[in-house]
């Protein structure tokens, strides 16, 4: 338990400064507004974690999570790749909630332990936390099927309409591959 809560600890963390950097990144009005009401939130998030560690007579203190990094990049990658507009939102949705659905098996867990072992404040603590995520994941969930996914769909039509050649060139980039194996696999055919 003491090393999930460093995890979450330093993923939550971690959270706050990316989701200023994805921010940057969205065109619509509404998910900007839903990212920094998250990132406030998940200050509080962090206080409240504060107190967990106070309950259980240990340092607050954050270990490097991998998964964590992994997301977080994941998506800042994708605000420097692509350009600002209905696409890039929802797809920015799509990695938003990949970071709540990575906090939710983390808190899910933690309450969960925080229970078995009748450590009841913390698992309070933990539990409303855990309610705050899964209630953002479905905030984006219904932005995303309700506005984004709509006007990213519209988006990648028109396009089509206006140049259907448009595509030609694009794929997978071979550098990215190791030892170059996709490119020797294309040559043949
Ligand atoms: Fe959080
Ligand atoms: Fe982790
Ligand atoms: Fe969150």
């Amino acid at each position: 338990m003491l090393h999930f809560m460093q995890d979450i600890y330093y993923a939550e963390k971690l959270g706050v400064r990316s989701m200023a950097k994805l921010a940057r990144g969205v065109d619509n009005k509404g998910l900007k507004d839903a990212i920094l009401a998250h990132r406030e939130q998940s200050q509080h998030q962090i206080e409240r974690l504060d107190q967990v560690f106070e309950a259980l007579g240990k340092r607050a203190k954050g270990k490097a999570c991998a998964a964590m990094n992994g997301l977080a990049e994941e998506g800042e990658e994708a605000v420097e790749e692509f350009d600002k507009g209905p696409v890039l939102d929802a797809a920015l949705i799509a990695y938003g909630q990949a970071i709540e659905h990575y906090e939710i098996a983390r808190y899910g867990a933690m309450v969960a332990w925080a229970k078995q072992l009748g450590l009841a404040e913390a698992a309070n603590l933990l539990q409303q936390t855990l309610d705050e995520e899964k209630a953002n994941d479905g905030l984006l969930n219904d932005l995303a099927e309700r506005v984004l996914n709509p006007a990213a769909s519209k988006e990648e039509s028109d396009e089509d309409d206006d140049d259907g050649e448009k595509d030609e060139g694009e794929g997978i980039d071979e550098s990215d591959e190791p030892n170059g194996e996709g490119k020797k696999k294309r040559a043949k055919k």
